[in-house]
């Protein structure tokens, strides 16, 4: 029986206007002196692998990348480009039916906190945001494992939901029933998730 429903953040429950995603990364590479195509700033955000991604496709070295990359990725800079998508107030809804619920992101705490409170804070029981903190990202299953033992299920006992390639992979290595959801940002022909919906209230479907 599903007792808990987890979710990614950017991209699962918030929006990020493309322009911040792309302005942003200009700026960081532009401070490392290079530039990227849209085609690999999309896989920067989508795609897994990002530390191989920022190595060997923007050849800058992944330290000194993310130092600067921080830098831009604050709350004053972001708070004006995100917005929740239409369908998060099937979150309320469940919470009220009584599944606990949790986010796991690799967002930094402060942008996590930020973001979650446009949905409301008060319906969310775990967050874990890696974000510059010692928790491994995804799709390494700590934070999920993290968030699972905070709410006192198992992993039989809950669903991951992410829209992207890092998240499928974190849910299966957590041995969580895995959901892509299709936010039409990104296509991923070969990523095969166990569910694919394209509205948070499809899960329904899955989960009663
Ligand atoms: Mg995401």
């Amino acid at each position: 029986m599903i007792k808990a429903l987890l979710f990614d953040l950017d991209g699962t429950l918030i929006h990020t206007s493309e322009e911040y995603r792309y302005s942003i990364l200009e700026k960081t590479l532009g401070e490392l002196g290079t530039s990227a195509s849209k085609k690999d700033m999309d896989k920067f955000w989508f795609k897994s692998g990002r530390d191989r991604l920022i190595t060997n496709n923007f050849q800058v070295d992944s330290d000194e990348f993310w130092e600067i990359f921080q830098k831009y990725d604050y709350i004053d800079a972001k708070k004006n480009f995100i917005k929740p998508y239409e369908d998060v107030n099937f979150i309320k809804e469940m919470k009220k039916a009584g599944f606990k619920i949790g986010v796991v992101t690799g967002a930094k705490e402060s942008i996590a906190f930020l973001e979650l409170g446009l949905i409301g804070i008060e319906n969310f029981d775990s967050v874990i945001a890696a974000g510059y903190s010692d928790i491994k990202h995804k799709p390494d299953p700590e934070g999920i494992n993290l968030c699972l033992s905070q709410l006192k299920i198992n992993n039989k006992e809950a669903v991951y939901v992410g829209n992207s390639e890092e998240d499928i992979f974190a849910a299966r290595n957590a041995e969580v029933l895995d959901f892509l959801i299709d936010r039409k940002e990104c296509k991923f022909p070969n990523l095969h998730p166990s569910f694919k919906i394209n509205s948070l209230y499809e899960l329904k479907n899955y989960i009663f």
